[in-house]
């Protein structure tokens, strides 16, 4: 009933001429696909990565967007310039822009908003940090990560919502949740979506992120709740990234 989505969050990596040349290697490898195949390029390399998507299943996604519509925000990009460049999807939340930018759940609830507004899907991060983690406090900071980004939203803008369930611990170290603790905490998001959102909460996809690759990926997929994956390290070589979507 979900249909599973992958993608791919290049995070501050790869040129534009890079970003152009991955993309021509990996729309072969992905085309007769089932799953919704998403890349996030740096927002300096969307421009390029619409033109060498044109005509292929991959879909356009950015790392943020600021949540006004235009103004003195130096430095910032508005959902209007990233709808005007194809993209369909923005990651909001993630932990690195919690970590090093501020990012806040008032921000993120902001920028979940104006994303919706403009027609922009967010892909909305959450996920404990180590020590949380060794507190035993996971399902309560997932739950009340998820309740926050989501305050004030439509319970009809709710499906265009994805969740990326990303164990802080578990970026970019080569450690993963295994697929049962995984598994378990999306359960519990998924349980905060239902509580203000009933059966909506049903259609909400909520991906696993978290040094995913190609060995781990087919086993994180046959989770009941898993319906996809937030891929970073293992997204940056085409080879690499079609084997997780082709799990
Ligand atoms: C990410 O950045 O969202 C991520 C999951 O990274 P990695 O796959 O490298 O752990």
């Amino acid at each position: 009933m979900r249909k599973p989505i992958i993608a791919g969050n290049w995070k501050m990596n790869m040129t534009p001429s890079e970003t152009v040349k991955l993309i021509r290697e990996l729309k072969p490898l992905v085309e007769g696909t089932n799953t919704e195949v998403v890349v996030c390029p740096m927002a300096v390399s969307l421009f390029a990565a619409k033109e060498a998507l044109a005509g292929s299943n991959i879909r356009l996604g950015a790392q943020n967007v600021y949540f006004e519509d235009a103004g003195a925000y130096t430095g910032e990009w508005n959902c209007d310039s990233l709808l005007e460049l194809g993209v369909e999807y923005v990651i909001i939340g993630h932990s690195e822009r919690r970590q090093y930018f501020n990012e806040s759940d008032e921000t993120v609830n902001k920028k979940v908003h104006k994303a919706l507004q403009k027609g922009l899907k967010p892909i909305v991060c959450v996920g404990e940090q180590l020590e949380q983690k060794q507190k035993g406090v996971t399902a309560e900071v997932v739950r009340m990560q998820t309740k926050l980004a989501l305050e004030g939203v439509r319970a009809s803008d709710i499906e265009s919502i994805v969740i990326a369930y990303e164990p802080v611990w578990a970026i970019g170290t080569g450690m993963t949740a295994t697929s049962a603790e995984a598994n378990m905490t999306i359960r519990e998001i998924r349980q905060a979506v239902r509580e203000r959102y009933a059966d909506a909460a049903d259609v909400v996809r909520i991906q696993y992120g978290g040094s995913m690759n190609a060995k781990n990926a087919a086993e994180l997929m046959a989770m009941s709740d898993i319906d996809g994956g937030l891929i970073g390290g293992a997204s940056l070589k085409a080879e690499d990234f079609s084997k997780v979507v082709n799990y």
